[in-house]
């Protein structure tokens, strides 16, 4: 009798088990901390998140900082608080996590930087993001091309801008970037007129376009009275769109003087838009659906006891320890390529662009 009853009571179980639907699998909160609504890349970054790890069977907690730095310190801070398994967060400044990361660690939390390396903690177990050096050689490779320097044309006048000081990708985009033009800037066939180089002169704090914008406005009426600037480096597209508007209010962008060529990141849906108007001239497309994928699939093995995918193990040194990494390839984009690169992979819709 006794063993009938177990038997029973096995064989329910195992029913039950095997007529669990897969959604009702429960395998824990992840916590996903973004830094602003501002620049739609990190809406879309949140919103795939949400969707790959409900798949998966977790629950999520997506917070928005407002690019307010303690505001962010306070949201992972409540996450962990409510238990949260694994932290996934792309931080504002990279290094103003370090206290919240500790208590992480003390209760087994797994952190994952996201997009943008933490800085300065050892409790930082994986990094995804794409390859930020190569970003920067997209972006300054797409100006070389245009302008038709390997065939020997210039010299032309080029102004830089970099990203935010507190944000260790800045670095590798203005990194790579230069890795392709100085060698241009050193024979002359590039000119920087304002001689402002280097990230303590160029960054642009918290990527804001308006600041990109004043500066732009400075650099041409201090340092292009009747010269003209053929082209300049942005590496985001919220940063070219304000560089942009400066460049107009002075009359570029019409039949008598064209728009410089101005790169850009992200292939926000303004800057698609000005590409196809003939203003800016290129982005660097990153697909943030798989960039959600590969960060949900790492937490997944991590979690499991697995070890996950990595392809990097050397470059992205945070000041205390190599943080292994998972790197996806970004793309260039210009008018001959968008449709091929953002419509047909499903990415926009070709009437949110036109
Ligand atoms: C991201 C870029 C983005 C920039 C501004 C960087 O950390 O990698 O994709 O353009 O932040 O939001």
């Amino acid at each position: 009798m006794k063993l009938m009853k177990t038997l029973l009571a096995t064989v329910g179980l195992a029913t039950a088990a095997w007529m669990a639907p897969a959604a009702a699998q429960d395998k824990g909160a992840v916590g996903i901390s973004m830094p602003t609504k501002s620049s739609a890349r990190w809406i879309a970054d949140g919103d795939n998140m949400v969707k790959v790890f409900k798949e998966k069977g977790y629950k999520t907690d997506l917070q928005y900082a407002d690019d307010d730095i303690p505001n962010q310190l306070a949201q992972v801070e409540n996450m962990i608080t409510k238990g949260v398994k694994v932290l996934v967060i792309a931080a504002i400044d990279g290094t103003t996590l370090s206290g919240a990361l500790q208590k992480a660690a003390d209760k087994g939390v797994k952190v994952i930087a996201y997009d943008r390396l933490i800085r300065g903690s050892k409790n930082v177990d994986y990094y995804t993001t794409f390859d930020n050096f190569q970003v920067g050689v997209l972006q300054a490779g797409s100006i070389v091309d245009k302008l038709g320097l390997k065939a020997g044309k210039g010299p032309f006048n080029i102004e830089l801008f970099g990203g935010s000081p507190d944000d260790n990708n800045a670095f590798f985009f203005y990194d790579g970037a230069m890795s392709v033009l100085k060698p241009y800037i050193d024979s002359g066939k590039l000119v920087v007129r304002s001689k402002q180089m280097g990230m303590d002169k160029v960054g642009t704090l918290r990527w804001d376009g308006a600041v990109a914008q004043a500066r732009m406005d400075n650099l041409l009426s201090a340092f292009y009275g009747k010269e003209k600037v053929h082209a300049v480096l942005s590496p985001y597209d919220g940063l070219s769109i304000g560089i942009l508007s400066s460049l107009k209010g002075v009359g570029y962008c019409t039949a008598a003087q064209p728009c410089p060529v101005v790169s850009g990141q992200d292939a926000e849906i303004p800057s698609v838009k000005s590409m196809l108007k003939g203003e800016q001239y290129s982005t660097v497309f990153k697909d943030t659906r798989d960039l959600a994928r590969v960060t949900a699939n790492l937490v997944d093995a991590v979690l499991a006891g697995k070890t996950p995918e990595i392809n990097d193990t050397k470059t992205y040194n945070n000041g205390v320890k190599v943080v292994p990494s998972y790197l996806l390839k970004p793309v260039a984009v210009d008018a001959s390529n968008w449709k091929k690169v953002l419509i047909d992979s499903g990415y926009y819709k070709e009437s949110q662009v036109k």
